[in-house]
């Protein structure tokens, strides 16, 4: 089976996820671009079973990030689990997007990624 494993920059925490993504997405919303610091966050979803964290990461909003480093990691409800994909040992990650949310909120300078869903704000 796959396994997938993740650090933080400084290492002090380490993610994994086994078998294949729920689903693959990239958000362009207000929240994600202040939590990342960046145009967008690009993330993976798995189900919570096929998670494990191991450190002590801090969390704000149910966002989990590393308290010595900063990284973004994830985030977690009872029933899934949302990797942030830039955090994976491998680059590029391979694992393509079929979704795009908060669109309206995308830089004009990024194209669409071809073959993915495209919504103005959230999934309805
Ligand atoms: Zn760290
Ligand atoms: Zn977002």
């Amino acid at each position: 089976m796959t396994v997938l494993l993740g650090k933080c920059l400084c290492g002090q925490v380490e993610v994994s996820v086994h078998g294949e993504p729920l689903r693959i997405g990239i958000c362009h919303c207000m929240d994600c671009r202040k939590e990342s610091g960046s145009a967008f966050t690009y993330y993976g979803i798995w189900p919570a079973d096929a998670f494990e964290c191991r450190g002590d990461p801090a969390e704000f909003r149910g966002q989990r990030f590393c308290p010595h480093c900063g990284s973004r990691l994830f985030a977690r409800d009872g029933e899934e689990a949302e990797i942030k994909l830039g955090i994976l040992s491998m680059a590029p990650a391979g694992l393509v997007p079929s979704y795009e949310l908060w669109v309206k909120r995308r830089e004009p300078w990024l194209r669409p990624v071809d073959g993915a869903e495209q919504y103005d704000e959230n999934r309805t």
